[in-house]
């Protein structure tokens, strides 16, 4: 088969967990802008409802983590050749200060339903020797965080997951690969900015080589080359949209 042209994926069948706004609003915009048939993945059914109007998307009303909700989605909405694993939580307490309930959510949240999802996709992808896996983590994983630790401690398992995935994978075709924001203007972020200040938001793009927040747009254009045929030879990578925070300073 032809590769796609740069920057279309005219045909192909798009999964986007947590596609109802923020970052998975932006990439179910792009991917459908693109030619994607895409299906919103969220708890935010009205969100996804109206977002799916927009942009000609369907909607699949469900909780990510929820292993077995998933594996239904996938058998009726499937097969899939493309999973972007995006639905996250956070948490802005020190560690001393969560509970074994906050972990159990985060993870479930940020990382089973990594797991879940991929499960659920990966045998058709397997079959149709043809797959990306594209798995939304944080700086916060590389870098760790000063009041997120448990978010940070998940974000990290997906890295690990992404590459376990890529090696099992790469013989059928399947590419998996992560995209590690830096502070991105989303409700989430705005939300943390309401409850934490300007305070916060300062440190956030203070962090930041380039001094500023990133545009959900911009995590959008990444997982766009990522599902891209383009992008067939980059798997078991980490790509950090974050200013620049991942390298340090
Ligand atoms: P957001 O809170 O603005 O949007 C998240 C979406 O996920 C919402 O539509 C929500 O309904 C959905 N969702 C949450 N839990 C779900 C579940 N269990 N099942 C189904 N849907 C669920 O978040 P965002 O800022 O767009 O973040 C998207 C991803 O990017 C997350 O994984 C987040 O951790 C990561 N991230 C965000 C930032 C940032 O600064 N915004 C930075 C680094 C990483």
């Amino acid at each position: 088969m032809a590769p796609l042209p740069f920057g279309r994926l005219d045909g192909r069948r798009a999964f986007v967990s947590g596609g109802a706004r923020g970052i998975g609003a932006a990439i179910v915009r792009s991917f459908a802008g693109a030619g994607a048939r895409v299906v919103i993945a969220d708890l935010d059914v009205a969100a996804a409802s109206e977002l799916a109007r927009e942009t000609g998307a369907d909607v699949a009303g469900l909780d990510v983590s929820d292993a077995t909700a998933v594996q239904a989605v996938m058998a009726q909405d499937g097969p899939f050749d493309i999973v972007v694993n995006n639905a996250g939580i956070d948490q802005h307490a020190f560690f001393t200060d969560t509970t074994a309930e906050d972990w159990a959510r985060l993870i479930a949240v940020n990382l089973t339903s990594v797991l879940a999802c991929t499960h659920a996709a990966l045998p058709a992808m397997q079959a149709a020797r043809f797959g990306r896996i594209i798995n939304v983590t944080s700086e916060a994983a590389r870098l760790g965080s000063k009041g997120g630790a448990v978010y940070s401690a998940a974000k990290g398992g997906v890295i690990s997951f992404t590459r376990s995935i890529a090696r099992e994978n790469a013989r059928f075709g399947i590419t998996a690969n992560a995209i590690a924001p830096g502070p991105i203007r989303t409700p989430m972020l705005e939300q943390a900015v309401a409850k934490g200040g300007d305070k916060i938001l300062q440190a956030m793009t203070g962090a930041t080589l380039l001094g500023r927040l990133g545009e959900p747009e911009e995590v959008a254009a990444a997982a766009l080359f990522l599902a891209s045929d383009q992008a067939a030879y980059i798997t078991g990578e980490t790509l950090g949209v974050s200013g620049g925070m991942g390298i340090g300073g």
